[in-house]
């Protein structure tokens, strides 16, 4: 797909109107649309075939315990395999992606946080490192 190939020519972003497009910074609501469309699906998907998905669920997290496993976070921030961490770790992980330029919506499609917890500590004053 070309992104010269715009359907709207006021759209600045990388690509417009679809999933990829939105987490590149396309706010028209037809790239809207297709996230959200692909999100419904994928929980649909996931509650169908009961998959274990990373970072589902607060539930998931291990119990704080005080200590920060930086070798955790690493894995979490890299998603190359599963990995419990506590929700300090995950706050961490969620901070190290965003400081490497990665948009919220491409943290959530990564690491399987929910929208909510991403954007909470997203948007948090600076006291989670
Ligand atoms: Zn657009």
């Amino acid at each position: 797909m070309s992104y010269n190939n715009k359907t709207n020519p006021a759209c600045t972003a990388l690509g417009h109107g679809g999933k990829r497009s939105y987490e590149r910074g396309c706010e028209c609501p037809e790239a809207l649309d297709a996230y959200r469309t692909f999100k419904e699906r994928q929980r649909e998907y996931n509650r169908k075939y009961n998959r274990d998905v990373l970072g589902k669920g607060e539930a998931r997290y291990l119990p704080e315990d005080g200590i920060v496993d930086e070798i955790a976070v690493e894995i979490f921030m890299s998603q190359e395999r599963k990995v419990r961490v506590t929700e300090r770790e995950r706050d961490l992980a969620i901070v190290g992606l965003a400081a490497r330029g990665w948009s919220g919506a491409s943290i959530v499609d990564h690491t399987g946080v929910s929208e909510r917890i991403v954007a909470n500590i997203l948007t948090a004053p600076g006291d989670v490192a």
